[in-house]
């Protein structure tokens, strides 16, 4: 790997070497022109040409000369074609934590990089389009004008009176979508040019100022003069531009006159977009701690002081006080003279949680999350680099954010599914806190009320440390939760219903009392696994522990894992039942219904599909906090972290869909998910109600998260993992083949077996596969995978590295294959 300084201080830098955000993962070297030679900076971005198309980079180490034994050939070393910062927006740390996720997960470094940065800081390389000598001749000539195609002549007469344009934008001026083909037509023959310009995407926002700096009174000779001087002494001499001249009724050129006179001056300032701007900020209270509050907080404050790596597993159940644990943690931290990080999950943590950080430290916590502008991203991105915030809070991405002197990194609800990335580059952003805190002597704390397996098995093994707050603040009973037994509704109303009278009871009841529910859906659109329902048994593997998979077209029952197939039975193989059936309803049919039974109620919906209109979704969660609402429906997205008082009741219609997916962690998921339901209800003084719908009451993860037993769980869970060589026994690898033509999905997935194989020669990886992924086709693709299993992440390291090259070098088609190191989700 590279050394990022290797110049002595009296040598210029003569080359860069470069990554650039493209699925290759090697890097390029540039010459630095001499003009370069004094400003470039490692971490500063660049644009390059790669192959003839530019592209914007990242430089990672600068070279006095060209490295010993290269076959890079002086000659055909092409220029850095334009150095775009002049302070590096990654800073050394970064760039290193990026690196190591870059290695870990086997992602290019600049992809990394660029997802390390705020959306609005990577530079994007435009196309544009424009007429040339030769086109505009054509346009002279009256003879070729009659003879060309209309829709060439009508684009060229375009480009020749309004000059140059970005190239979608000129499709969609001559009214088509996509590119005519004619037109690089029209570029072939030379009639139109093509150039690339980068167009920087975001910057601070700038507004022009007014300052009055003369003030006796002959200054103003006119009325319209008078009214700005007047204006400004009563805003204490100083006012934005737009503003002075919409109150003094004046033009712009009134205080341009002015200022050439020397009565004013006008200078430019950067406005903050601050997504806070307009928000009501909770009251802080100084609260005093619990003793096991104190009791932690005393350890982790100690850590911090001590300046060494510490990880820190804080297992609290729900209201324990977690998050005064994490504001008190960061305020020592500040006090320190240190920054802090807080990740959370999922954006619908951060509205009610960052105004309460807001509240707590005012500018100095900057908010970091992907459903920002991207001016409000740049901006508080920004903030940080320069250290006028030292704090942030913030999803998966923050994980890479510029905090100086780092001196801890929370990680709230460490057990979430979602700090995994789920595209490239896929990384986890809470092992990716653990090595930035390693690398950063700082202490990290994971912070759950049902740590992942994983983690309580670092804890127990003495890995981690580990902090126990067993009891709700004020000794509030945790909800219990209820199974309600789906086989005997079935089975005295002969036909599957999505509400038990209990649960319709229940919401009547709750609503009676003048208190809130919460209806809970487990999954969506996944439903292709057969259940029964008299005896809620579904059919598994006989070598994986996981749930098969139905396959309509052909009535076959699949292994994901192995491809293990069987048929699809008639009768329930357990019990001899016949009503053995799919499941799923989605969140808006269980809308629907509810508004029809209780229409009097003011009911809200969350989902992925509200999600994205980040107002909407905000405003759900805001409404519902205030009582708005009376019930909110909602995918398990709702389950996490929310503070609501007045909800006392919270349903889950239907869990069965998430024990019976196929993934190992299927289990382990349903057993956080009623855990953290049951903490959603009675955080108040009113105790609270969990009603949870199956059809399996006896499976060991319901029965261990009724009776709020998570050792009893764990003992149980650890158990299958070691069984049959699941995490954290062992590491494991997804090998994702996706295609459009199946025939050629299956041919590279055997392929891709086999450079595996040959790379295994010493089996220190135990290969699964190839399989049809759960989703064997999405998006008009197919998906077939490959499982790897190893005891060794490193020999598994190597072995996919060897495979993988070997495989590329052998013709196989690199493009369609991603690799996941430590896959989250199976799914
Ligand atoms: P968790 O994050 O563990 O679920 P919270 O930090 O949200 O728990 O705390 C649950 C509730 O208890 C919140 O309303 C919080 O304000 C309150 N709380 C936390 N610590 C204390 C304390 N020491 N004294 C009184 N109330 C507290
Ligand atoms: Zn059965
Ligand atoms: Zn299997």
């Amino acid at each position: 790997m590279i050394v990022a300084a290797e110049l002595s201080n009296q040598s210029k830098p003569q080359y860069a070497q470069v990554a650039v955000p493209v699925h290759l993962k090697k890097l390029f070297t540039y010459r630095l022109p001499s003009s370069m030679q004094d400003a470039a900076r490692v971490g500063s971005r660049v644009m390059v040409k790669l192959g003839t198309k530019p592209t914007a980079g990242y430089i990672v180490a600068l070279l006095a000369q060209l490295r010993a034994g290269t076959s890079l050939i002086e000659s055909e070393i092409k220029d850095v074609e334009e150095l775009l910062d002049v302070e590096p927006p990654l800073t050394p740390e970064v760039l290193e934590i990026t690196r190591w996720v870059a290695d870990y997960y086997a992602a290019p470094w600049g992809e990394v990089m660029r997802a390390a940065l705020p959306a609005g800081i990577n530079a994007a390389v435009e196309q544009n389009i424009s007429i040339s000598e030769k086109g505009r001749q054509l346009l002279r000539s009256a003879f070729s004008v009659m003879t060309e195609e209309p829709a060439r002549v009508r684009a060229l007469r375009l480009l020749a009176e309004e000059g140059e344009f970005e190239i979608n934008a000129f499709c969609l001026r001559l009214g088509s979508k996509r590119k005519p083909k004619w037109l690089s037509e029209l570029e072939d023959e030379g009639l139109v040019e093509r150039s690339y310009r980068r167009s920087i995407a975001t910057r601070a926002k700038k507004h022009r100022l007014v300052r009055l700096i003369a003030t006796d009174a002959q200054s103003a000779k006119t009325k319209a003069q008078q009214r700005i001087v007047e204006t400004l002494s009563a805003h204490d001499g100083i006012m934005p531009a737009a503003e002075l001249s919409r109150k003094a009724e004046t033009s712009d050129s009134v205080i341009a006159t002015l200022a050439r006179n020397g009565v004013v001056e006008t200078f430019e300032e950067d406005v903050r977009r601050d997504p806070l701007a307009r928000a009501v900020l909770p009251e802080t209270e100084d609260l005093k701690l619990t003793a096991a509050q104190a009791a932690a907080l005393k350890v982790i404050g100690g850590r911090i002081k001590a300046k060494v790596f510490a990880p820190i597993l804080l297992h609290g159940v729900t209201g324990s006080g977690k998050t005064e644990i994490y504001i008190r943690a960061m305020r020592s931290a500040l006090q320190m003279g240190r920054g802090a990080m807080m990740l959370v999950p999922e954006i619908a943590l951060t509205p009610i949680l960052s105004r309460r950080l807001r509240a707590h430290f005012g500018e100095q916590i900057a908010i970091f999350h992907s459903s920002l502008s991207k001016g409000e991203r740049f901006d508080e991105w920004s903030r940080l680099r320069s250290g006028e915030a030292q704090l942030v809070l913030g999803t998966r991405s923050a994980v890479f954010a510029p905090v100086n002197h780092l001196g801890v990194i929370i990680v709230d609800e460490e057990q979430d599914a979602s700090y995994r990335q789920e595209e490239s580059p896929y990384y986890h952003a809470r092992d990716t806190a653990i090595v930035r805190a390693q690398k950063e002597r700082a202490v990290v704390v994971l912070g759950s009320a049902t740590p992942s397996l994983e983690s309580f098995h670092n804890a127990k093994s003495g890995k981690y440390d580990y902090l126990q707050l067993p009891d709700r603040v004020g000794k509030r009973p945790l909800a219990r939760a209820e199974l309600v037994d789906m086989r005997e509704v079935f089975a005295r109303r002969k036909k599957p219903i999505v509400f038990a009278d209990e649960l319709l009871t229940a919401i009547a009841e709750t609503h009676a009392r003048g208190e809130q529910s919460i209806i809970l859906l487990n999954r969506r659109g996944y439903s292709s696994f057969i259940l029964c329902r008299s005896c809620g048994e579904s059919i598994e593997c006989p070598n994986c522990d996981v749930t098969l998979t139905y396959h309509r077209a052909d009535q076959t029952l699949v292994c994901h894992y192995c491809n293990h197939r069987q048929r699809a039975p008639s009768a329930c193989p357990a019990c001899g039942s016949k009503y053995i059936y799919y499941v799923g309803e989605g969140t808006e049919q269980v809308e629907e219904l509810l508004r029809k039974r209780f229409p009097q109620l003011r009911i809200g919906r969350i989902d992925r599909d509200t999600k994205s209109r980040r107002h909407e979704f905000e405003k759900t969660l805001l409404d519902f906090g205030k009582g708005d609402l009376d019930l909110l429906v909602g995918t398990q997205m709702l389950a996490k972290g929310h503070d609501f008082h007045n909800v006392t009741l919270v349903g889950v219609v239907s869990v069965d869909a998430g024990l019976a997916l196929p993934d190992f962690r299927a289990a382990e998921r349903t057993f956080q998910l009623i855990t953290q339901v049951a903490g959603r209800a009675g955080r108040g003084e009113l105790p609270g109600r969990v009603l949870i719908q199956t059809y399996h009451p006896g499976h060991y993860a319901l029965r261990h998260a009724t009776a709020q037993d998570y050792q009893g769980f764990y003992d149980e869970e650890i158990r299958h993992r070691r069984n049959h060589g699941y995490p954290p026994f062992v590491s494991l690898a997804l090998l994702l083949v996706r295609h459009k033509d199946a025939a050629r999905a299956l041919r590279t997935a055997q392929h891709l077996r086999n450079s595996l194989n040959q790379a295994n020669k010493d089996l220190s990886c135990r290969i699964l596969g190839p399989a049809p992924a759960p989703f064997a086709r999405l998006r008009g693709e197919s998906r077939i995978q490959l499982l790897i299993k190893s005891r060794s992440r490193k020999q598994m390291r190597a072995v996919i590295d060897e495979a993988m090259t070997n495989f590329e070098t052998a013709g196989g088609d690199v493009r369609s294959v991603t690799v996941e190191i430590d896959p989250v989700s199976m799914m």
